[in-house]
């Protein structure tokens, strides 16, 4: 596996982290992940910031957006001077959320009071929307998206992570045995997979209508990011 050494967290600019296994037998199971699959993916939810706690999967969505917007210091730093950039939140994106905050011009908006499929916002009003592996959860990922990009400005683009199994193709769960995400043991509705993604991935934005949608890669394959630009 490739992994470089983070030097720096991109969210908050620490320098030390952790990490812990997220993944529990029944999906790994169901996911039908492979010994080599299960050590990405705890390391994609799994390792993180000391400080600010958000895990690779988040520092890497942290960093898809700094790179998208050409700033070079902290996604902190980000959110406290770059008033002029419009971010919607859809779910809470890990921890990202308290530094997001922290632009005059964020709105989180959560389920079940908004439904990514259809959201009560009118056209073209952010720059940005993110999100972080929602999308899974979403019954039609593709209407989800067309959403997405619907209340994007003209220019703007949808930030977004979704567990990629990079060795496979996207694969929708309807008609399997119902998976669920979250923690072992809690079987919440919103936490039902509805589609397991595959190297195909950037497909869907493509599909729901955005002009390009880029592969962004933080740390392959643990932390994959696409940026789907209006
Ligand atoms: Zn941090």
């Amino acid at each position: 596996m490739t992994q470089h050494t983070l030097s720096e967290c991109p969210v908050c600019g620490n320098n030390t982290f952790l990490s812990h296994e997220v993944l529990w037998p029944e999906l790994v199971s169901s996911w039908q992940l492979c010994e080599h699959e299960v050590n990405y993916i705890n390391r994609q939810q799994g390792f993180h910031c000391s400080s600010c706690h958000n895990n690779l999967r988040s520092m890497g969505l942290a960093s898809a957006i700094k790179k998208e917007f050409s700033f070079t210091g902290t996604l902190d730093e980000f959110c406290k001077n770059t008033s002029r950039v419009s971010i919607l939140e859809i779910n809470r994106a890990g921890n990202l959320t308290s530094f997001l905050n922290k632009s005059q011009a964020h709105r989180l908006i959560e389920y079940p009071e908004f439904d990514m499929e259809n959201l009560d916002i009118p056209s073209g009003s952010f720059d940005l929307v993110i999100h972080s592996d929602t999308l899974e959860h979403v019954p039609n990922p593709k209407r989800g998206l067309s959403e997405c990009r619907r209340v994007l400005k003209e220019n703007g683009a949808c930030i977004f992570t979704v567990p990629i199994i990079v060795d496979r193709f996207t694969r929708s769960r309807s008609g399997l045995p119902p998976s669920y995400h979250g923690q072992s043991g809690v079987l919440a509705n919103d936490q039902l997979v509805h589609t397991e993604f595959g190297a195909d991935a950037w497909l869907t934005p493509i599909k729901a209508g955005f002009s390009s949608c880029e592969v962004y890669v933080f740390e392959y394959p643990a932390a994959i990011v696409l940026i789907a630009r209006k």
